[in-house]
């Protein structure tokens, strides 16, 4: 029928005239707000895997985030998180496309700030977060990968410890010294397998802690007059 939803419109304005005017107390008595009332939107840094659906989906361009890559993995490493909300229009989008239900409105209405900069919210990467972050999965399957990239490294350096070591070190004596050990000693090879792919820097240094060693007991042999050639 025409005008049914004229009609209607002016039933509720009616009703609504009629009722008994309410006054908030507002800042005495704190108003009641609907359950998806939207006031701030608060960020949980744990759940976010900087997929930049967010940021996408926003048409403002409220919110931006840095990122790093992270060790040995192909994923990113969220750095810094930020939402400039004065220019926050509350059309839900981001939260809607997060898919880790990271981003939410609480009831906190009272946002205005003195200086336009702290309205300005900052999150930065929480201490300690990275090994949190990774799943039981990705670490088993992180040790997984290492495991056998430091078998890979065992064969390698086993089957030409020169070629291995000379990208490791840098004098020729030294690489001998060191590829003599590796052949006549299973568990150096396997300790200076496992340093060169887990931390180069520290195995440069053990190394060469190695072959320290190994010259000083020569020098002790020498002096003992053992294995050295003996005067008639
Ligand atoms: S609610 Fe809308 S405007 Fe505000 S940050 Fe989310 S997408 Fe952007
Ligand atoms: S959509 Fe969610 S998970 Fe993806 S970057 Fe934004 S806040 Fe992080």
């Amino acid at each position: 029928m025409n005008g049914q939803g004229l009609i209607k419109g002016l039933a509720i304005t009616l009703k609504h005239f009629f009722q008994k005017e309410i006054t908030e107390q507002y800042p005495d008595v704190m108003p009641e707000l609907a359950p998806r009332f939207r006031g701030c939107l608060r960020f949980e840094f744990e759940k976010c895997i900087a997929c930049g659906i967010c940021v996408n989906s926003c048409p403002n361009d409220v919110l931006s985030f840095e990122t790093e890559k992270r060790d040995k993995s192909k994923k990113k490493k969220l750095l810094s998180y930020t939402i400039d909300f004065q220019y926050c229009m509350f059309c839900n989008l981001c939260v809607e496309g997060c898919p880790t239900s990271c981003l939410s409105f609480d009831h906190d209405f009272e946002l205005s700030q003195f200086k336009r900069e702290d309205i300005k919210m900052i999150y930065l990467r929480p201490e300690g977060l990275d090994e949190a972050q990774d799943s039981p999965a990705d670490q088993e399957e992180q040790k997984d990968k290492e495991q056998k990239q430091i078998a890979a490294m065992l064969k390698a350096l086993q089957k030409s410890p020169q070629k291995v070591l000379s990208k490791l070190l840098e004098g020729e004596e030294d690489i001998n010294i060191l590829s003599e050990l590796i052949q006549s000693d299973q568990k150096t090879a396997g300790k200076i397998a496992e340093l060169i792919v887990k931390d180069k820097e520290k195995a440069v240094k053990v190394a060469t802690g190695f072959i320290n060693k190994d010259r000083k007991n020569r020098a002790q042999k020498g002096e003992n007059g053992e294995g050295g050639d003996k005067d008639v």
